[in-house]
């Protein structure tokens, strides 16, 4: 007869607040509080959502530019 003892040790997944670790409401899920999940949601919108933007990006053109030089070939025969 052999007797084996298993552990019951309920392995539960519990989802935990994402931005505050703390154990995650069912009212909230998977956020503790309304509160993180506002937390949550602003830093996801601001990552998820780019506001479009007129401003063009400064970018300094170092051409240098060649002036008086005009390529007139002519070629005359004669
Ligand atoms: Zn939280």
């Amino acid at each position: 007869m052999t007797e084996r003892n298993v552990p019951l040790r309920a392995v539960r997944i519990e989802p935990k607040c994402p931005t505050c670790g703390k154990p995650a409401d069912p009212k909230y899920k998977p956020f503790c509080r309304k509160r993180c999940a506002d937390i949550d949601l602003g830093r996801w919108l601001k990552e998820g959502y780019r506001v479009p933007t007129d401003e063009v990006p400064d970018e300094d053109e170092t051409e240098t530019r060649s002036s008086g030089e005009g390529g007139g070939a002519s070629g005359q025969r004669g």
